[in-house]
This record gives structure tokens, sequence and C-alpha cells, in this order.
């Protein structure tokens, strides 16, 4: 009988030194060095403090020489990370770089594209497999189907045409089409985004590919009249990977709309999960809501 307490007392101990410490931050990377934005550097800095501002991941930024340079050199070791963010839109990497990346993901890797990093590489047919669908770079039929909202489902659409393009800048709603989705679960079914581009007419492979959310591009606006893919999913082997069109310019960046379905989008890649709530500065179905300039 005396035994018991000794016992519950070790029990006790062995589970106080099993309450590991919280688990260390994901490591993140974010790829840049070359985009047809000029503003590329800030919105690396913009999307670094994104991710670190959830108290879930440390920052690493690997910038590729400038257009022109030695991009041999270029040579991230992304199994370092638990993450990779691409800010880039400019010339091939090194093969060595390439098949790291694709070795990466598909080994269970997470992955989060932006905007124009949906222009890069359209001849790198694992990276269209990555994005699921991408634009211009002379993309074409060749690259795969558009993807199309038809009767409620989202359809592939072999149509021969270009890949990518968007209309006049301007604010547009964002339709939530998935709300079971851990990154737009709790999201507003429609919000307004600051002004931005509606990317439209974007093409590629779209294969595990599952749509988010959309926008209306309005012929207005020099738009197509379709719902156009806006948020997605994409499985690439193990890894998850998350592909937002949106953030042309620096104040589409500060949309608190935008960054929160990064941060959400980030934290699903890397974990399967969200667990993040939604802000209480969520834009609503009719009015933006951005952070404001930074001083
Ligand atoms: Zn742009």
């Amino acid at each position: 009988m005396q035994v018991r307490p000794v016992v519950a007392l070790t029990a006790l101990l062995s589970l106080a030194a099993c309450s590991a410490p919280p688990p260390d931050k994901y490591k993140a990377l974010i790829v840049d060095g070359q985009s047809n934005h000029k503003i590329w550097p800030i919105t690396t800095q913009y999307l670094k403090s994104y991710l670190e501002e959830t108290g879930l991941f440390s920052v690493d930024i690997a910038t590729t020489p400038p257009s022109g340079g030695p991009m041999e050199t270029y040579r991230p070791t992304f199994s370092d990370y638990a993450l990779v963010v691409s800010n880039y839109n400019g010339e091939p990497w090194s093969e060595g770089a390439m098949a790291d990346f694709e070795e990466f993901v598909a080994g269970g890797g997470a992955f989060v594209s932006v905007h124009s990093a949906n222009n890069a590489f359209p001849e790198w047919t694992a990276y269209n497999e990555m994005i699921g669908i991408g634009g211009w770079g002379d993309r074409t039929e060749r690259h795969g189907p558009y993807v199309r909202l038809r009767e409620g489902e989202f359809v592939h659409d072999n149509s021969p045409g270009i890949g990518g393009s968007h209309g006049t800048r301007h604010e547009f709603q964002i339709d939530i089409r998935d709300t079971e989705h851990p990154i737009t679960k709790g999201l507003p079914m429609q919000w307004m985004h600051a002004n931005d581009e509606l990317y439209d007419r974007l093409r590629g492979p779209a294969k595990n590919l599952r749509v988010l959310a959309t926008a209306f591009s309005r012929v207005e606006t020099e738009g197509t009249g379709e719902h156009e893919p806006i948020l997605m999913t994409i499985q690439f082997g193990k890894g998850r990977i998350f592909h937002t069109t949106l953030g042309h310019a620096l104040i589409s960046q500060r949309c608190n709309g935008f960054i929160t379905t990064f941060q959400r989008g980030a934290e699903w890649a890397v974990s399967g999960k969200v667990t993040q709530p939604v802000p209480q500065n969520f834009p609503t179905a009719d009015k933006v809501s951005a952070r404001p300039e930074p001083a």
C-alpha cells in the first residue's frame, strides 16, 4: 500500500517530463529574385511578416541572381524547410534546383504560390502540376484545360486559347466555393478584395486541384464573363499546395482578405489544418478592409 503514492508521484513526474515545450516553429523559405513586378522585394517583406506574425513560422529568404546572372549558383536546400513560398517569376532555375524542389514537394513539403509565381516556369511539367493552372509564358491548350464553373461544378474546358490574362484593375468580390476546407471554413461567403488584377483564363494540368474561391470577371472590366478560380489547393505527391492568384500591387497585398487567406493557406499546407481564427477586421461582402501603408 505504501508503494502506491510513490508510483503515482513517479507517474506524475514522468508525465511532467513528457509535456514537451511548445513545438518549434515551422521553417519557411520565401523564394524570390526576379519578377515582372518591380515591388517584389517589398512583397517578400510583407509575406515574411505575415508568416511571422502567426507565431507559427520562422522565415528565411532565398534570392536568385538577377536576370542574366549565374542561375547555376542558385540551389536552396529546400529539404531544410517545411514550407516554400514563391514570390518568383523569372528565368528557369538550374536542373539541380528544379529536381530538388520537385523532390521536396513530392515528398510532403508544403508550397504556397502567390500571384505571378503562377506565371513562372511554363515549360517545367512538374511545376505546372504543382500550381495546377498558370498563366502567360506562352501557355496554351498544350499546357492543359481552363477550369470552369458549370452548373455548380468545376469542369475542365479544353478549348484552344491563351493561358493567362486580366482586365482592368479594380476592387472585386471573392466568392467562397468550398465552405468545408480548413482554409476557407468560417470565412464570409462573399468578401470584397482590395484593388487588384483579377487573373483569368489560367490553364494547366489542373490535376488534384480543388477550387476554394472564385471571383466573377466582368466583361465591363475587360474580363471573361466567367467565375475565375482565385484560391486553390493542389496535391502533388505527398505535398500540399496553396495557390492564390491575388496580390498584384502592395494595396492588394495589404488587404485583410489576402493576408488572412495567405496565412491560413500556409498553415494548412504545412499541417493539413488551420488553427488561426478569422480576424475581426476581415472584409465584408461590400467593404474592403486593408492595412494602412507601413510607415
Ligand atoms: Zn500582377
